[in-house]
């Protein structure tokens, strides 16, 4: 997988050199509610043009540091910045950011083009600005045709569109999305992600957006912050993100993953060698910091393990093992084994056709040691 390109308009459009400091940038942040630490040091920049994902379990405070990005809170220590200028005493209506809510937040005595116009009209600009400004941002969510309905008469979908097209009608530097996708269901979802990825595109602006959906995160992104209880556990591309956690934490939340927990028996050069309390050796990548007798987890994809008839000798990791399910999903065949020695189950996938084997049969699972990762707890 690999990250999408950064909206080439976004940075072509701005000379260089006039902004040549991060759209959003949050240093060493706190916040406490009623004595409770809900961020513990954050630490971010987003970079103009951006489409910027703050990824994690509930709880874990993504909205709250999104609502520290747009005013409606302040932090109990460190600074907000939005193109360089520290926003810490700046309310949210003064702060170049607009806001998209999953609630969506229309007003339901209004049409879609009253709601879209208005930000403007708060601003008192004059009203044929103001309906080719409604006229184009509607073109742009695909809503030119629904000017005159009320928000009750639109799907959920359509209501998000109008949401966003309220949001980007005021040309802010950051268009903030909370969970933006979240009342729709996954068809409607999987619709609307392409078409904000679209609308990044053309529009050019920073976007950051909240999404507990690892999925959504990982197809959207230029780049992720992995939120774990207030601090941030890892930031980096989509791709960084699934192929090199750098945590059990990161590995186990963002996509599938079959995970060990063991201690390091040797060192040889690039290779280390892992022992779980089942018995069962494993083979992974070095990497700095590991030492002997440490523990770790150890991290393989699903997708990274072949299944063979007979041993593999070009794999540092091979194992007898057992079919005990096999799942069609229609592009990719899903399965679960066994290991003969140890009674481990792993998770594999293969794309179809793949080798197939009958539910019972004997069979080899083999990985390499560079998809095997041994993270530090
Ligand atoms: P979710 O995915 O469930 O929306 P989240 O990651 O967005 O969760 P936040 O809404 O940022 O999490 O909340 C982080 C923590 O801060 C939670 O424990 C929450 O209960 C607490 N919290 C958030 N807002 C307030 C508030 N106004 N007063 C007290 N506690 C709050």
């Amino acid at each position: 997988m690999t990250a999408p390109a950064l909206a080439p308009n976004a940075l072509s459009s701005v000379p260089p050199g006039v902004f040549d400091c991060p759209d959003v940038e949050l240093r060493r942040i706190t916040k406490q509610f009623e004595g409770e630490t809900v961020i513990r040091g954050v630490d971010l920049q987003v970079q103009p043009g951006e489409f910027f994902c703050i990824l994690g379990p509930s709880g874990c405070g993504k909205t709250t540091l999104l609502r520290l990005m747009a005013g409606f809170e302040t932090p109990s220590t460190g600074e907000v910045l939005i193109r360089g200028e520290v926003m810490n005493e700046i309310p949210p209506y003064r702060r170049p950011v607009n806001t998209v809510f999953q609630s969506y937040a229309l007003f339901n005595h209004l049409t879609v083009a009253q709601n879209v116009a208005f930000g403007l009209q708060v601003k008192r600009l004059p009203k044929a600005e103001i309906g080719d400004r409604v006229a184009q941002a509607l073109a742009g969510v695909k809503m030119e045709t629904f000017a005159s309905r009320y928000p009750r008469q639109l799907s959920g979908g359509q209501r998000q569109r109008v949401a966003l097209a309220r949001a980007l009608i005021n040309q802010p530097t950051v268009i903030l999305l909370d969970e933006p996708l979240g009342a729709l269901d996954l068809k409607l979802r999987k619709e609307m992600q392409v078409e904000l990825a679209r609308l990044h595109q053309e529009v050019g602006l920073t976007f950051v957006m909240v999404t507990h959906d690892q999925e959504e995160a990982l197809s959207l992104s230029d780049r992720i912050a992995v939120v774990r209880a207030g601090q941030i556990e890892q930031i980096g591309s989509p791709q960084e993100i699934y192929d090199q956690p750098r945590t059990a934490f990161v590995a186990d939340f963002i996509g599938d993953t079959n995970l060990f927990t063991g201690t390091v028996e040797g060192i040889a050069g690039d290779l280390v060698t892992i022992l779980t309390p089942q018995g069962l050796s494993l083979i992974a990548q070095g990497r700095p910091g590991l030492t002997l007798g440490q523990t770790v987890t150890v991290c393989v994809r699903p997708e990274q393990i072949q299944l063979t008839a007979e041993p593999t000798t070009d794999r540092e990791n091979c194992h007898r093992g057992q079919l005990s399910q096999v799942m069609y999903l229609g592009t990719h065949v899903q399965s679960v084994a066994a290991l003969v020695e140890t009674g481990d189950r792993l998770r594999i996938l293969q794309p179809k056709p793949g080798t197939s084997f009958p539910l019972n049969s004997p069979l080899y699972l083999s990985w390499r040691a560079t998809d095997t990762l041994a993270l530090i707890n």
